[in-house]
């Protein structure tokens, strides 16, 4: 089977700086699957549907044209248009967190998650990438940071983007959306049994993707 590198953990975690270093290291191809919820919460919202409406929200999945920039490209276009910047930003994770929560989503994304396995290899980035998704993954990574670090990455981040936030209202977004995220019945944010925890609070990138590296070429 073609291997997969599951990379799993919270917001703000370093998941997809993390990922896409490993993939480019690797030479494989990278899954963003926070960007499909991300984009499926998009045209939810500009079908008028309520991320609430579990019927007609998984109902909008299938005919979605989602395309990926490629290596260094991250941007994601829907229906042919251009939406990176639509779903970067804080609003649209939190209401990808709550189309999220519906098994009926979930189910709905699940081949389309599974059609990125392609050789040589793939990184999959998400929250249920090791516990669902790819249950049969080469190697399971949970990426974790303290609360306060995941929001003073995000804060620097988007401050470098330009966009200006509150490092108070960030963290409080992101301790609300590992609650939902934790406590949603279907496919809750946990390490697989088979992953290997890694708490990054007081790692750089480097040090993390190298022992990744370690981890997959061992
Ligand atoms: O990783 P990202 O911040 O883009 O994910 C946005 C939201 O999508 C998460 O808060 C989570 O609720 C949801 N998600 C998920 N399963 C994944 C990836 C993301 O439930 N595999």
């Amino acid at each position: 089977a073609v291997p997969v590198l599951a990379i799993d953990g919270p917001g703000g975690a370093g998941k997809g700086t993390v990922s896409r270093l490993l993939a480019s290291a690797l030479g494989w191809h990278y899954l963003d699957s926070g960007a499909l919820y991300r984009i499926v919460a998009l045209a939810a919202r500009r079908s008028a549907v309520a991320l609430e409406d579990e019927p007609r929200v998984a109902a909008l999945v299938p005919a979605l044209d989602i395309r990926f920039g490629t290596g260094s490209d991250d941007s994601v276009w829907l229906q042919g248009e251009e939406v990176s910047a639509h779903i970067r930003h804080e609003e649209a994770g939190a209401m990808a967190s709550v189309v999220a929560a519906l098994p009926a989503v979930r189910e709905a994304l699940l081949l389309r998650q599974r059609a990125f396995r392609q050789a040589p290899g793939l990184v999959a980035d998400g929250r249920d990438m090791g516990t669902v998704v790819f249950i049969d993954a080469l190697q399971k990574v949970f990426l974790t940071a303290s609360a306060q670090e995941r929001a003073d990455r995000r804060y620097k981040q988007l401050i470098a983007k330009g966009i200006d936030v509150n490092i108070g209202d960030l963290l409080a977004d992101i301790n609300a959306r590992d609650a939902r995220d934790s406590s949603r019945a279907v496919a809750p944010l946990r390490p697989a049994d088979d992953a290997i925890v890694v708490d990054t609070t007081r790692m750089s990138i480097p040090e993390v993707v190298s022992q990744i590296l370690a981890m997959v070429n061992k």
